[in-house]
């Protein structure tokens, strides 16, 4: 715990889900924990269950001219930025025919474009501290291929190549960076799709080895370790979180 004082994170799409989570887990071991997303409401709702390590920066990420100065004004205040974990998405289920460019654009806007500028702008900081760790968020749709997400896969499969391009070359100095791909994790994404849908719910725990779907807290657990001085020889990996779905049968 003593070796994450006075560190600061900041963690995209901290107000729900996965990314509430990992916010939790990260105050609860005393990193600043600063929350970004879209909902002003929503982030402050978090924050009233985060409490006082934890800070509000409302930011619409696929409003690229915003990136800049948000983590501007996040290192006026706080001065530096250890830990960045790209965890914002959006989700889009089309049949592939009916997908229009804008519908392609806009999720690779969100999950792709916004990740790459979002982290150039924290890496500067980055390199003049010669220390940091990222961590991008990708998904089994990397993994294998699933029906009706096509440009969601193809923003998180590129989520996937970029962070190895990160670490090769930023490695050097100082910064990891590494990827976890969730397997089926009860959030507010996923539960409103498989209640809609069971036997698509069925199907997913049938093929994961663990038997159940994942809860935010596992992802959790994994990102608190690859951010830990233990995951100091670790960068540039992809690690499955997901009960063993993607290699299940
Ligand atoms: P969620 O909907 O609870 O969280 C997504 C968050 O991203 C929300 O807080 C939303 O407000 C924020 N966000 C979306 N667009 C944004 C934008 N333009 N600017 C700022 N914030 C924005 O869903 P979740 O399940 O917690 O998903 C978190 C991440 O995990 C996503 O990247 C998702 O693709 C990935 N993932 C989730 C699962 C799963 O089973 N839940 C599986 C694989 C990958």
């Amino acid at each position: 715990m003593e070796s994450h004082k006075k560190k600061v994170a900041m963690v995209t799409g901290g107000g729900s889900g996965i990314g509430f989570a990992i916010a939790q887990k990260f105050v609860e071991n005393q990193i600043q924990t600063i929350i970004v997303g879209r909902d002003e409401n929503k982030l402050k709702n978090a924050k009233s269950k985060l409490g006082d390590f934890c800070e509000v920066y409302p930011c619409d990420l696929s409003r690229l001219e915003k990136i800049p100065e948000l983590v501007e004004s996040i290192l006026k205040e706080f001065g530096r930025i250890d830990i960045l974990v790209n965890n914002a998405g959006t989700n889009m289920k089309k049949n592939f025919i009916e997908v229009t460019d804008q519908d392609f654009q806009q999720v690779i806007l969100t999950n792709l474009v916004s990740v790459f500028a979002l982290s150039r702008e924290v890496v500067k900081n980055m390199i003049k501290n010669g220390s940091g760790n990222i961590i991008n968020i990708s998904s089994m749709a990397s993994q294998y291929g699933l029906p009706k997400v096509i440009a969601y896969t193809a923003s998180k499969s590129a989520i996937e190549g970029m962070t190895r391009a990160m670490a090769t070359e930023l490695s050097p100095q100082g910064i990891r960076i590494n990827c976890i791909a969730p397997g089926f994790i009860i959030t507010d994404m996923t539960g409103k799709a498989f209640d809609q849908d069971p036997d698509r719910k069925n199907r997913a725990i049938s093929r994961t080895p663990l038997g159940e779907m994942g809860k935010p807290e596992d992802i959790a657990e994994a990102a608190y370790f690859l951010i830990s001085p233990g995951a100091k020889y670790v960068t540039g990996t992809v690690l499955p979180v997901d009960g063993g779905n993607s290699i299940g049968f």
